[in-house]
């Protein structure tokens, strides 16, 4: 799998070696309860019409990830919204999903490193994080994710970590060292959407968010691929299975047979 791994413009954190567990997550929609980029296109872009059209078009393979999500965010900027004032308007709106704070605890206090693997931009991820869990925990939870180029004018655009690739950033290469190891972990993958695809099929144990708004892509992905996976609701709900893995109580065949939690 990895002799075709793109090319990475952006450095990668160091791999956390000689762990037994390690969380990656995606960020928008999953760690947060609604998505920052779907947030921007739809209020202050092109609308969530056309976000949702682009969205299904990624999903059904008619369009790449990266040349849809490049369209949704190029028409934040080119309706004149600055990307500071951008910052500003999400540390505002978006929240936290309610397990999470709990889950990261349990997390940091058994040695099992959480890390996000976004397709958002690293500067809009960084400002909400801190303002949603302190800087102290911000700073100590790695971010692999995409950038942004301020253009001299002052508008701006994504900068994918893997811009030859269709996913723009392809999440299996934040997975992949890992496997590599001598003595891998064992993954456990969060997800809720289409940026989530190209991590569906890497990790472990996957969990995927069931979303109240209906726009379940990763769920439909996973089923239409038959990826398995298990389908929660908040961090609170994976925290319970995430343990039961750890302690040795379950295996990741009985929590994925599940499917879903109750
Ligand atoms: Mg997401």
């Amino acid at each position: 799998m990895t002799e075709h791994a793109p090319e990475s413009t952006l450095p990668y954190p160091p791999v956390h070696k000689d762990k037994k567990f390690v969380v990656l997550s995606d960020w928008d929609g999953t760690i947060t309860t609604c998505d920052s980029n779907d947030y921007m296109t739809d209020n202050l872009g092109f609308g969530k019409e056309k976000r949702r059209a682009g969205n299904l078009d990624i999903l059904s393979g008619k369009y790449t990830f990266r040349d849809a999500f490049h369209e949704m965010l190029d028409s934040v900027s080119s309706n004149g919204h600055k990307f500071d004032e951008c910052i500003d308007i999400l540390r505002k709106n978006i929240e936290l999903d309610p397990g999470f704070k709990e889950f990261y605890k349990w997390c940091k206090g058994n040695d099992i490193p959480v890390i996000i693997v976004s397709s958002g931009m690293t500067p809009i991820i960084r400002a909400v994080l801190s303002n949603l869990v302190g800087e102290d925990d911000a700073k100590d939870i790695d971010i692999i994710s995409n950038d942004v180029d301020i253009h001299p004018d002052s508008t701006w655009s994504i900068k994918f970590r893997h811009p030859t690739s269709g996913y723009g950033h392809d999440k299996s290469q934040a997975i992949l060292p890992y496997r590599d190891l001598p003595d891998p972990p064992m993954l456990f993958f969060f997800g809720d959407g289409v940026s989530d695809m190209s991590a569906a099929k890497h990790a472990d144990v996957l969990f995927v968010k069931e979303k109240p708004n209906g726009e379940n892509d990763l769920a439909a992905y996973c089923t239409a691929h038959g990826i398995r996976h298990i389908l929660f609701r908040d961090f609170s709900q994976a925290l319970g299975v995430v343990q039961s893995v750890v302690k040795g109580e379950k295996t990741p065949d009985e929590v994925l047979s599940a499917g879903r939690i109750e």
